[in-house]
């Protein structure tokens, strides 16, 4: 079996992001893509990622089919990454 942790393998997914602040966010696994490569793996991913708020890694990262709010625009509050 194929290694199945990229972003590719999980397109129409969403990643909602905890972070110990409190904050939350929903990310697009789509736009992950976009920013960091379809073949990029997930945990490669949420170990660059940073909150927005406190500037801490996530507590704890977890794939959904969709998010739990309907508001877009989730994304921003979270960098992709780049320097
Ligand atoms: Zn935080």
């Amino acid at each position: 079996m194929p290694p199945n942790d990229t972003l590719s393998a999980w397109s129409g997914h969403w990643l909602t992001v905890h972070c110990a602040c409190a904050r939350r966010v929903h990310l697009p696994l789509k736009l992950l893509a976009r920013d960091h490569g379809a073949e990029t793996p997930l945990p490669r991913i949420v170990a660059r990622l940073r909150c927005a708020k406190c500037g801490a890694r996530p507590s704890a990262a977890e794939l959904v089919e969709s998010p739990q709010t309907s508001a877009p625009g989730y994304a921003r509050g979270y960098p992709s990454g780049r320097a």
